[in-house]
């Protein structure tokens, strides 16, 4: 007998599909495919690194390494923003540090969602510091109509409208970041 789907989409629950499983699905092997282009004639010079942003970012993460055909090491950083749930306030805060050192590292810093830019300003600003032999920006999500500071997002997969989203790492109050797909909290 067949599994029972899960129970996601409910009427009662406050969220409604923005983007489908299947459609972030097409898209994250669609940036791996591009990232492994891109990297392929670096790999053999120096490592790689992919920098996951705690946590919104692990599931996304997760999926793409795997359409990633080079090499690469995985480490995670913890960011917190001093501003409230649904603003960020551009003050940051690290609450967890990377594992080891990204000098003279390709780095690939894997984002969620860039809002305002605030959060992603900051820690390519922080990383930088370090002295990495690159480093790009890879988002599932960008808000344009948010946009508080200028950020070269270097791999996009969707741009999305001034909604508060949830899913697919995402989360409202630590909740429904295992929805398989992007949906938005319907009145926020
Ligand atoms: P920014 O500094 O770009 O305004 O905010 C970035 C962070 O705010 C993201 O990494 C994410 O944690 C949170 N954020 C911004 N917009 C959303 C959203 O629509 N949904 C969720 N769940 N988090 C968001």
């Amino acid at each position: 007998m067949a599994a029972s789907p899960p129970a996601w989409n409910r009427p009662t629950d406050p969220f409604a599909e923005l983007i489908s499983a299947e459609a972030i699905a097409t898209r994250v092997a669609e940036l791996g495919g591009q990232i492994t282009a891109d990297y392929a004639p670096l790999a053999a010079a120096a490592d790689v690194v992919v920098v996951g942003v705690l946590k919104g970012s692990v599931i996304f993460l997760a999926d793409l390494v795997r359409h990633i055909a080079v090499p690469v090491h995985m480490d995670f950083i913890g960011i917190s923003s001093y501003g409230d749930a649904t603003t960020s306030s551009g003050v940051v805060r690290i609450t967890q540090d990377l594992s080891r050192s990204i000098e003279g590292k390709h780095v690939i810093v894997i984002e969620d969602i860039v809002d305002t830019g605030h959060t992603v300003h900051y820690l390519l600003d922080n990383l930088a510091t370090r002295r990495p032999a690159s480093i790009k920006l890879c988002s599932l999500l960008h808000k344009p109509e948010r946009s508080e500071r200028e950020v070269k997002i270097d791999y996009l997969g969707f741009t999305i409208p001034n909604k508060f989203v949830v899913g697919y790492g995402l989360d409202v109050s630590q909740q429904y970041r295992n929805l398989p797909f992007i949906g938005y909290v319907q009145g926020v």
